[in-house]
């Protein structure tokens, strides 16, 4: 058991009495050393399975964990969440403490806060709901009652969605009009435990006899109420290991805080504190990159970082490409992983980390043309959001009406149309201030306004419905089942987990740090959010960016400050370190253009073949030529090359578009193509599709019968 452990790890394993503390970087075991510790405690006949409590932040972390102690022959060992855990026994002691059965646990809580709106008369759009939603759940985690959440909110730096007098009083209609329903939220459940442990010293101590160890991992984001659980699971016992990173706290905008993990020596005295440097996950190279960021970082977090040593063989330096505009970044991206997929990487250890959810649906699009599978990770597909959803059925709507509404009489090219019917949906010139839901909803219809200018930019004259037709295209194209594929997750819900390769996108400013982050604590905050991103990466790491947001905008955007001194031709305080440790720079090491095949796209700038117009969209590169000129497509060879996609769908397991998309096998349509050499030149071929259907597309081009052998097997 304790072999695989380095000393320090190993120190953490036998420590099985006592307050220990473990302060360690990502990478470095620190699951790792508490799964072996746990699993090590029980063999040795020290911990007795059931009277061990694991508790971890997230659903998916804790079935890991008990999925490793199984492993390990450590079953029956309870590995949970706060929530779950908490749960459970105030299931179990309700009717002791409260008597009758426990209250039906809220199922939409925001229809709640909705109603308790109403009561008070406020009037809150979606977005507001949620924003206030998440004030209400910042205060119950923070214990703040509704009287001191104006001052506790000023002093905490909140940027309140309403009047901070509104926000406390609609939080306080709404706990009345919890207890009037007789229902419970999600907080509650750590609320009423935390109430009935501190109340009731026989059930109290019932839990304390049954759980005589605790081990707590993520412990640096921790919420002021969780701790508190915490402590009074624990009594005046000192049987508990925590194990944390200061520097990936990425929470505090929920009322996390890494003060319980930095403090807990003082609480603690007699406890063992166990430092781990040895990085096992990464590379040298993207260790040194990840102590390039932590090497300028500011606060109290930063002044307990450590240095990670990597223990894994030299890989590749990170690979900086900087991109003309955002779809260029994420095709570059998409034919990257492609290519590694091609030399045999699994699509699922390759993940794309963003920051926000609005930067998804540019990759899911250039996935989805790149014929890659993914999956998403904590991140809303964006045609499945409920504003974007609620904006499709408006814009379908006036497109409906023609040129017979009268919202849209006065205003003739698209673009302001779609500005028009989406003002009503709550659409804005300018952002609405500050962060949260308010924030992303706009986002997600300036996303869709963007969208409309790009397309009528690239199809003069196109109407609504074209538009609307646009729409569908990709939303059906997104939403194909997915299959074991690359992750499409936000940075935030990436804590903990690895993959072999990780594309960072959208490292610019604006982005990373976010335009919302304001205060010192607020950037330093987005700083480790980009740390915990380069550490989530094994062997390659990409960053990525793009100087202006649409193909023919403004270049106006520069990469992270985060980035300073760090990537190769930037200058900053840590550049002579970052420069001396770089040793062997390998391919694509490039900060002055796009990477290698993005530049490839601008020596040639694709032009329309029928008029000869340069074209900037996706689309219409694929195709060759301007949607709207005239089209020479062979109508029967693209029904027989759709069929023939069909089949060969069907028979892979995947979804149509990751064939062949329909722009694709129009071009080849249009094309008519002779050879091999003919077909390689249409775009969205390439040399993986052209070795496994070059000769049955060829072949159907020549106007010749597949044999049945080829369309059976
Ligand atoms: P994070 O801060 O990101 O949560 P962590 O400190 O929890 O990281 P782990 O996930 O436990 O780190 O370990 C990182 C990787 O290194 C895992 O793949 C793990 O199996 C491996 N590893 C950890 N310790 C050792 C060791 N002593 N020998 C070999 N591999 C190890
Ligand atoms: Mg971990």
């Amino acid at each position: 058991m304790l072999e695989g452990l380095d000393p320090e790890q190993r120190e953490v394993a036998t420590a099985l009495q006592g307050p220990v503390c473990v302060l360690a970087g990502a990478g470095t075991g620190k699951t790792r050393a508490i799964t072996h510790r746990i699993a090590y405690g029980v063999r040795a006949g020290i911990l007795q399975p059931s009277s061990v409590l694991a508790v971890t932040f997230t659903n998916r972390a804790a079935g890991e964990m008990r999925g490793r102690l199984r492993q390990l022959g450590a079953a029956g060992v309870q590995a949970r969440t706060f929530h779950s855990a908490a749960l459970r026994q105030l299931q179990y002691f309700w009717p002791k403490a409260v008597g009758g059965s426990m209250p039906r646990l809220v199922d939409r809580k925001i229809q709640l806060v909705a109603d308790a709106a109403a009561a008070c008369r406020i009037r809150l759009d979606r977005g507001e709901l949620r924003d206030v939603t998440g004030e209400i759940e910042w205060s119950k985690v923070t214990q703040t009652v509704p009287s001191e959440y104006a001052p506790a909110a000023a002093k905490a730096g909140r940027e309140s969605p309403r009047d901070p007098a509104e926000i406390a009083q609609l939080y306080s209609a709404y706990e009345d009009l919890k207890r009037a329903r007789a229902v419970i939220d999600f907080e509650d459940v750590l609320l009423l435990t935390v109430a009935v442990l501190q109340d009731r010293h026989d059930i109290a101590e019932q839990v304390r006899s049954q759980y005589q160890h605790f081990v707590v991992d993520e412990y640096q984001d921790v919420s002021p109420l969780q701790q508190r659980l915490l402590e009074l699971w624990l009594g005046d016992r000192e049987n508990l290991c925590v194990v944390g990173d200061a520097s990936q706290t990425i929470y505090s905008f929920t009322g996390a805080t890494p003060d319980h993990l930095l403090d807990f020596r003082t609480r603690h005295p007699g406890a063992t504190v166990v430092k781990l440097v040895r990085d096992y996950r990464s590379t040298p190279q993207v260790v040194h990159l990840a102590n390039g960021l932590l090497a300028q970082a500011r606060g109290r977090a930063a002044d307990h970082r450590l240095e990670l040593v990597s223990q894994r063989a030299a890989g590749p330096e990170p690979v900086y490409s900087e991109y003309p505009d955002e779809p260029a970044e994420a095709e570059g991206a998409a034919r990257r992983i492609r290519e590694l997929m091609d030399s045999g990487v699994r699509a699922s250890e390759i993940a794309i980390l963003v920051r926000t959810n609005s930067q998804s649906e540019t990759y899911e699009q250039a996935l989805a043309d790149a014929g890659v599978p993914y999956q998403l990770r904590g991140a809303e597909r964006f045609f499945d959001r409920p504003e974007v959803r609620k904006a499709g059925v408006a814009l379908r709507g006036a497109a409906r009406f023609g040129g017979n509404d009268s919202l849209l009489d006065d205003v003739v090219d698209l673009p302001s149309q779609v500005r028009a019917v989406l003002s009503g949906e709550g659409w804005t010139t300018e952002p609405p201030a500050g962060s949260g839901a308010v924030r992303e909803r706009w986002e997600s219809l300036a996303a869709l306004v963007n969208l409309a200018q790009d397309f009528s930019a690239s199809r003069p004259g196109a109407t609504l419905s074209d538009l609307v037709a646009e729409l569908d295209e990709r939303a059906s194209a997104q939403h194909a089942p997915t299959v074991e594929g690359v992750t499409l997750a936000s940075l935030h819900s990436a804590k903990g987990l690895e993959w072999d390769v990780v594309f960072l996108v959208g490292v610019a400013e604006g982005m990373m740090p976010i335009t919302y982050a304001k205060t010192d604590e607020q950037i330093e905050e987005e700083r480790r959010l980009l740390y915990v991103g380069v550490t989530r990466a094994r062997e390659r790491l990409h960053v990525s960016w793009a100087l202006s947001r649409s193909p023919g905008g403004r270049p106006n955007r520069r990469p992270s400050r985060f980035l300073d001194g760090l990537r190769p031709g930037s200058v900053g305080a840590a550049a002579r370190s970052a420069a001396s440790g770089s040793g062997g720079v390998e391919r694509g090491f490039t900060t002055s253009r796009a990477d290698t095949a993005p530049r490839r796209r601008q020596r040639t700038p694709a032009r329309c073949r029928v008029c000869g117009r340069t074209l900037t969209d996706a689309g219409e590169m694929k195709l060759m030529r301007c949607e709207d000129c005239p089209s020479d497509m062979d109508e029967g060879l693209y029904e027989r090359l759709r069929e023939w996609r069909a089949l060969q769908a069907q028979r892979s397991g995947q979804p149509a578009f990751c064939v062949f998309t329909d722009k694709t096998l129009m071009a080849i349509a249009e094309t008519v193509p002779d050879d091999e050499g003919e077909l390689a030149r249409i775009p969205g071929v390439g040399t993986r599709k052209l070795n496994r259907f070059g000769a049955d597309v060829l072949a159907i081009c020549a106007g010749q019968e597949l044999g049945g052998e080829e369309t059976e097997n």
